[in-house]
């Protein structure tokens, strides 16, 4: 089989202000892990642009884990298509932990084009936040780095 597989542009990018949102809401919701949506635009070379970062519930409560609430994430979807904003994925905070999926958050990762992302607080001062994509390969679940850029939005006149 010589059958060439499309290659993603795996790049991914978030507005300064939007990042702030995601950090300062995460930091409220310590000790819990906190969680939400991301809306935005699909280039077409594949490229992504976050233009909308959604705050929600996490029912779990929890250190450990994530469920987004299912009216808010409805209602949210239901927001950002009125926008003419695409749903890209959603987003989680890791308080005590890297950011990178834990093998629940891989579970639970279903949607392979998806962008998942996960700000750690490991250190409160210096978030992280990194990008991934999930994907089945052979039964395992596979997570992939994105490349995550953080922009700062150009002050219009
Ligand atoms: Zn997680």
């Amino acid at each position: 089989m010589n059958s060439r597989k499309r290659v993603l542009n795996m790049r991914i990018t978030i507005q300064k202000s939007e990042f702030e949102k995601i950090y300062n809401y995460a930091l409220l919701q310590l000790p819990d892990e906190a969680c939400g949506l991301i809306a935005g635009l699909e280039m077409e070379d594949g490229s992504r642009e976050i233009r909308k970062v959604y705050l929600l519930t996490n029912t779990d409560h929890t250190n450990e884990h994530f469920s987004i609430d299912p009216k808010e994430q409805l209602q949210a979807v239901r927001e950002m298509r009125a926008e003419g904003l695409k749903p890209l994925g959603n987003w989680h905070s890791h308080p005590e932990t890297p950011s990178r999926p834990s093998e629940e958050d891989k579970r639970l990762a279903n949607d392979p084009n998806a962008s998942y992302l996960i700000l750690s607080l490991e250190e409160k001062e210096r978030p992280v936040l990194n990008a991934f994509h999930v994907e089945s390969v052979n039964g395992d679940k596979v997570a992939r780095k994105e490349e995550l850029v953080i922009v700062q939005e150009v002050e219009n006149g």
